[in-house]
């Protein structure tokens, strides 16, 4: 059976072959037949073959690339895509079982993320097309990894825009509690079901290892969920302060202390912009702190209003923060591009009155690549700063 054809407009053939993964709904001619979700071959005007896609009848993004030819899109195609994505993580993070295995456009498989947690897997399926694969797609990873769970955690919002209703449990197999995984010497273990995105905060895996090479004296993690950067902080400074509005993340934070026997780790269930503002006010100082908020703008609209935020939050943790002494400053709301960040951090430190050395600019970590092309995919900023 041939797929259907969808034809762009002169401009979409040109973001086509300029490599753009995604099709705007108002370069594309679809036939009225699509319901979404169609595997659909892209044509230009003349109907000559561009590649497949991925096609979307209610959201604006209507194509997102699949190949640039007429492979068939079957069972064979998802398996070879998994297996090349597996292949980098074996090498990224040899003989490991906790990572991002699958991110979506960026691994070939569009709107569909997959976590791996050891023998259970938890997945996103975020667009009409693997939202209608997914039992296909759960089959090839329980094949792949001999999975004994997995969870479905598409209770995502960005479905909305797809038609979709977010949804959450688990699909396949049996889910027997949290799953453990270790970063660098820090035991953690994120809850499949009731954790955030997938279970936890994977893209700072790698950041929340760096952050111990920083810590010293008296350290201050503001956003902490259940510990990622507090407890990597913990190994080498003599007290974390970790702020987290979440009382149940602080319960899960301290449990996560005491099971790394780490027990210079206070927790303080309060707002971090509180928190900061009184901590200025009283005097305080710290040696390291982490900023890791949750995104601040959703839409462009919010943009300002997200740089304020994060120029208040950089500005009281510059003023708290000794000389010589680092700032891990983090951003993940992909609206705030890393320009933007650097001249709110700018302006922050020029507030703050103090000099202030970029020591690295980094992202998510290697197991969320970037697909060049797809400014989307890079959204995680983290800044190491040090105050002169
Ligand atoms: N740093 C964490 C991830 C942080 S996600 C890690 O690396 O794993 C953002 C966290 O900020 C969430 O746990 C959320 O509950 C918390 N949060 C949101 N608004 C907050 C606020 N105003 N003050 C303190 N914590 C807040």
């Amino acid at each position: 059976m041939t797929s259907p054809t969808v034809k762009l407009s002169r401009r979409g053939v040109e973001r086509w072959r300029a490599g753009h993964p995604w099709i705007y709904e108002s370069d594309v001619e679809a036939p009225k037949s699509l319901k979404g979700g169609e595997v659909v071959r892209v044509a230009d005007h003349k109907g000559y073959l561009l590649g497949q896609a991925f096609y979307s009848r209610a959201s604006k993004i209507s194509l997102r690339w699949l190949t640039w030819d007429d492979t068939p899109i079957d069972e064979a195609f998802f398996a070879a895509r998994i297996a090349a994505a597996d292949a980098l993580r074996q090498r990224l993070y040899p003989g490991e079982d906790t990572y991002r295995l699958i991110h979506g456009e960026a691994d070939g498989i569009p709107g569909l993320v997959v976590d791996r947690y050891g023998d259970a897997l938890s997945a996103q399926f975020l667009v009409p097309a693997t939202e209608q694969r997914k039992e296909l797609i759960a089959s090839l990873l329980e094949q792949h990894f001999k999975a004994k769970a997995i969870v479905n955690r598409s209770d995502v919002g960005v479905r909305k825009l797809e038609g979709l209703e977010p949804f959450k449990g688990v699909m396949r197999g049996e889910l027997k509690g949290p799953k453990a995984y270790l970063e660098g010497h820090v035991r953690l273990s994120a809850d499949l079901l009731q954790g955030q995105k997938t279970g936890t905060f994977l893209d700072q895996r790698e950041n929340h290892v760096l952050a111990s090479q920083y810590a010293a004296g008296e350290a201050l993690d503001c956003f902490s969920y259940v510990g990622g950067f507090a407890l990597q902080l913990a190994l080498k400074a003599s007290k974390v302060t970790a702020v987290e509005i979440s009382e149940a993340a602080c319960a899960t934070l301290k449990e996560n202390a005491a099971a790394n026997s780490l027990g210079n780790v206070e927790t303080v269930a309060a707002n971090a912009f509180d928190f900061l503002r009184d901590a200025v006010d009283e005097g305080r100082r710290f040696d390291t702190i982490v900023l890791d908020p949750p995104s601040f703008a959703k839409n462009k609209g919010a943009i300002e209003a997200a740089t304020r935020g994060y120029k208040e939050i950089n500005l009281r943790a510059l003023q708290l923060l000794k000389p010589g002494g680092h700032l891990i400053s983090c951003s993940c709301t992909y609206h705030v591009d890393e320009e933007a960040f650097e001249a709110m951090l700018d302006s922050a430190a020029a507030d703050a009155k103090r000099k202030v050395q970029i020591v690295e600019k980094r992202g998510a970590a290697r197991d969320h690549p970037v697909l060049l092309g797809l400014r989307e995919t890079r959204y995680l900023k983290c800044f190491v700063l040090r105050a002169l």
